[in-house]
């Protein structure tokens, strides 16, 4: 027997209506180095329109690509609505992608156009001649001094387009977005994103024991929206009415603290090292953010320091987990209720974990047989989902099938233990453990402890070639600048040695002034590798 409710179609187009007709005077605002321009979702629902309209006086048919090469903005936010509103694909490029990457992804996914930022014109203009499909370069003005060559203008694009577009109904499963992961040992692999997972995901977001994101809010996503959607935090926001805050084309801590200050954000949402950057300013009392509900915080660990750092400064830290291949959004270390009592030690154990699966999205962890291991807090296996905003296969990609199990579960690469509440706490990714003696070490606790260490800022845990062991652990540290240069070998060893049994112990340290970072901020492990490994020997 089928249910009598509506088939009704999970679409952008619901969640672009809902925010735009019931909360239009709520505001949109963006920083960056120029200055800050506000305007409101009703100005932003009229400049979607204009400019879907613009999109298919140009020609762009349903299904085809757009790209877009830019920073968080508010004209970014419109090209998340109109393209995949209208039928076509929006496919955000990550502006820090090598060079052979960006020509790779660009025709691998066939992009008819590309608006670019000025400011980021020349690296495109570079490459142009390396495209295969491209027509035209969009140029949205950021201020920059730049040639525009024949590039046509955002502006003169948009004002081009009739006041009112009429947007078709889509079926749910029509792509609306794409992304590539960052690739950082092969060539990059695509996810093309329903509607139906981007809407649901929305919803999955919104959720109280989830990111909680509500019409009350003021959100600050600092994650680029050039790599996972912002974390859907645009989509999600639009969904429920929050008043948005984009960092435009810096995100440097200083700036940051400043929009989240001024505009008063409630959620604000970036990897690790923003956080990392933004202590010192905060515990020099530099900011006031009251305001500030909670950050969420994701990409890579949260080291456990960090969380209680910011306890302390009153700031809540909530850690997520999550990937491309997932809207990203996969867990979130929600405040267990039965939790409430425990000891403040135990409940920062927690908080510094993953988290559970968000509504929506189901884990389990298998060992190297393929069998579940035991949750019990201890046993590490590859982490696997499934769920509605997770993909199904990567687009247009033989290489595909290594990534699901035979019954279609999404291997995450990610080696976790499952506590016994449901909790997910990563231990690393697969091609990041230390193998040493046929055991592995998890690098991520390390490199937490390390960061806990007063006397360290960051730190990352290789492993480097050894004869006898196969792998062992090299600690690469970041002191703090009071530090440098005093921070010993002796000192972190001893202070790791009360929590790990002496085999994980870091055979080797190297004191650096900075660590490598991928194209989206994370520790970047395999630099390190390339560049460090041989000093050990
Ligand atoms: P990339 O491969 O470019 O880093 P993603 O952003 O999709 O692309 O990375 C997803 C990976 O990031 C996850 O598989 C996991 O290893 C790591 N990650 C994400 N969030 C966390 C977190 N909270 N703690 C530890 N690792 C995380």
């Amino acid at each position: 027997m089928l249910g009598t409710t509506m088939d009704f179609p999970l679409t952008l187009q619901h969640v672009f209506e809902r925010g735009t007709q019931l909360f239009p005077n709520r505001e949109i605002v963006t920083g960056g180095l120029g200055p800050r321009h506000r305007y409101t979702y009703r100005e932003m629902g009229q400049r979607v329109h204009r400019l879907a309209s613009a999109f298919q006086r140009l020609g762009l048919q349903p299904g085809e690509r757009v790209a877009t090469f830019g920073w968080n903005h508010y004209r970014h936010l419109e090209m998340y609505f109109a393209i995949p509103m209208q039928g076509a694909v929006l496919h955000t490029l990550n502006i820090r992608l090598f060079h052979d990457q960006l020509t790779y992804i660009v025709n691998h996914a066939a992009d008819r156009f590309i608006v670019v930022d000025r400011s980021l014109l020349p690296v495109l203009q570079k490459l142009a001649p390396t495209f295969d499909t491209v027509e035209k370069l969009i140029v949205v003005d950021d201020g920059a001094d730049c040639e525009v060559g024949d590039a046509l203008d955002y502006e003169e694009l948009l004002a081009s387009g009739a006041e009112h577009f009429d947007f078709p109904r889509l079926d749910e499963n029509t792509a609306a977005m794409m992304c590539y992961t960052s690739g950082t040992t092969d060539n990059p692999k695509g996810v093309a994103y329903s509607h139906r997972a981007l809407t649901l995901h929305s919803f999955g977001a919104s959720l109280a024991d989830s990111l909680g994101v509500s019409q009350r809010d003021t959100v600050l996503a600092v994650v680029p929206m050039f790599h996972a959607n912002a974390w859907g935090l645009p989509y999600a926001s639009t969904l429920v009415g929050a008043k948005q805050v984009f960092p435009g084309n810096s995100m440097a801590a200083e700036r940051v603290l400043e929009l989240m200050q001024d505009e008063g954000v409630t959620l604000g949402a970036g990897v690790p090292t923003i956080w990392i950057g933004a202590l010192p300013l905060l515990q020099a009392g530099k900011y006031d953010l009251s305001t500030v509900t909670r950050i969420a915080c994701g990409g890579s660990a949260a080291p456990r320091g960090l969380i209680d750092a910011y306890d302390k400064l009153g700031l809540n830290i909530v850690h997520a987990w999550g990937m491309t291949e997932m809207s990203p959004l996969g867990s979130v270390s929600v405040p267990l209720v039965e939790l409430d009592a425990a000891d403040p030690a135990v409940r920062l154990d927690f908080k510094a974990c993953q988290g559970m699966a968000v509504p929506g999205v189901e884990a389990r962890v298998l060992d190297g047989d393929g069998q579940q291991v035991a949750w019990d807090g201890q046993t590490m296996g590859e982490l696997i989902v499934r769920g509605p905003w997770v993909t199904a296969t990567y687009y247009n990609d033989d290489r595909s099938a290594a990534s699901f199990t035979s019954d279609g579960w999404f291997r995450t690469g990610d080696i976790v233990v499952m506590h016994p509440n449901g909790f997910i706490e990563i231990a690393d990714r697969t091609k990041d453990v230390i193998k040493s003696g046929g055991e592995w070490i998890s690098s991520v606790a390390l490199e937490n402890a390390l960061m806990a260490h007063p006397k360290v800022q960051e730190a990352a845990v290789i492993g480097v070639p050894d004869e006898r062991w196969s792998e062992r652990p090299m600690a690469c540290v970041v002191p703090r600048p009071e530090f440098k240069g005093t921070v010993t070998e002796e000192e972190l060893s001893t202070f790791l040695a009360q929590q790990f049994a002496k085999w994980w112990l870091p055979e080797h340290y190297l004191f650096l002034v900075e660590l490598p970072k991928t194209s989206v901020g994370k520790f970047d492990k395999k630099a390190m590798r390339a560049q460090y490994a041989q000093v050990s020997i």
